[in-house]
């Protein structure tokens, strides 16, 4: 059985003392709630605040990162380093996120490089993959999305790649307030759990989960969770208000 993961991207949003109210006030409306994992990914500059918030009142949230660099220090001006996000207790970060790979040219060779050093550092990478509209109306859907799993996933072993998550995030359903039918995704992620099998066995695809993102919000939310192949969503507008977060977080 698949644990739900709920995983709410703030992208470049919220200073540290907005990001605090945040983090508390979604506590204090979802506490109590259990077999859900809620993940938060702030900015960077955010996450020693929203760690000390979690700390000072037990909440049951995972820190999540929202990008990182592979390497662990160097002369790379402007990344952070899987070793600190460790310091400050991360627990998730967010690979290959469409923006990344639009705006800062993220190959799939760079998402693959983090992937692997995320599982070395023991943090859990959530894998983001998803078509442009333009290749969704070429029909090339399936191409792109099973490419960017197979070089995404390149040379990670079969003991670590169950603690991997993977987002199926249709670039056109992002920010858009267009999400795709919970079939269309349900279909793709079903065949992302094919291509696991085949690199994996079936027994290691069933373990992986697979969220759905783009334009999740309270209203749309119950159709996804209930496709078999759907084990949560990654969120970026829906997880920056306390109310529509913890609504999330509750239907799931
Ligand atoms: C995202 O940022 O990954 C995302 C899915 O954004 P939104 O929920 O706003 O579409």
């Amino acid at each position: 059985m698949r644990k739900k993961i709920i995983a709410g991207n703030w992208k470049m949003n919220l200073t540290p003392d907005q990001a605090s109210t945040l983090v508390r006030e979604t506590w204090e409306e979802i506490q109590g709630i259990d077999g859900v994992d809620v993940v938060v990914c702030p900015p960077f500059i955010c996450i020693p605040t929203v760690r000390e918030i979690l700390d000072e009142y037990s909440i049951n949230m995972h820190l999540g990162a929202q990008n990182m660099h592979w390497e662990e220090s160097g002369a790379y001006t402007g990344e952070i380093s899987p070793v600190m996000l460790k310091f400050y207790g991360v627990s998730h970060v967010i690979i290959g996120h469409s923006e990344r790979r639009q705006y800062f040219g993220e190959t799939d060779q760079a998402v693959n490089r983090k992937v692997l050093s995320a599982l070395s550092h023991d943090l859990t990478p959530i894998m983001c993959v998803g078509e442009s509209l333009k290749e969704r109306d070429d029909g090339h859907t399936k191409d792109v999305v099973v490419a960017q799993v197979k070089r995404g996933l390149f040379e990670v072993m079969k003991d670590v790649v169950r603690r991997v998550v993977i987002a199926y995030e249709p670039i056109w359903a992002i920010g858009t307030g267009k999400a795709a039918s919970a079939e269309d995704a349900q279909e793709v992620a079903s065949l992302i759990r094919e291509v696991l099998s085949e690199i994996y066995d079936e027994d290691t695809s069933r373990e992986i989960r697979i969220q759905y993102g783009g334009s999740v919000s309270p209203e749309n939310i119950s159709d996804f969770m209930s496709m078999p192949d759907i084990d949560g969503a990654l969120v970026g507008g829906a997880s920056i208000k306390s109310e529509s977060y913890a609504t999330l977080v509750r239907l799931a």
